[in-house]
């Protein structure tokens, strides 16, 4: 359905990402695969998640704004925000916790979790 006359202004979902040029071309790939059904509100902090605050912040404006039904949540392999403690188990970990104080506040908001690969594969956490 495609309105011609009339600017939408909801949108799908909200991306919350590291700020990392390495990520861009990849999350470009990856959005244009997975959101196609109306667009994207985009949050880029270094670290994604790590700045949980801020995040919170962002995600409830995007829902109060632009009615958005989805929230994925992208920390990455290699993240300077995180340095030496930047395992797997930790990006894991802190990509859960955020994942349930969101579906907590925003019980109708569907979270993913991902972790992004240098690579470009993304991975369910
Ligand atoms: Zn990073």
């Amino acid at each position: 359905m495609v309105k011609k006359d009339h600017r939408s202004y909801t949108c799908q979902a909200i991306v919350v990402s590291c700020m990392d040029f390495r990520l861009r071309k990849h999350l470009i790939d990856w959005a244009s695969k997975i959101l196609t059904k109306g667009g994207y509100d985009r949050v880029a902090v270094a670290g994604g998640v790590k700045n949980f605050g801020l995040l919170v912040d962002q995600v409830a404006l995007s829902v109060k704004l632009h009615n958005v039904n989805e929230a994925y949540l992208i920390n990455h392999e290699d993240c300077g925000a995180y340095g030496e403690e930047g395992t797997f188990e930790k990006h894991k970990e802190d990509l859960l916790l955020a994942k349930d104080i969101l579906t907590q506040k925003f019980p109708k908001l569907k979270v993913v979790p991902l972790y992004l690969k240098l690579n470009g594969e993304f991975v369910k956490v």
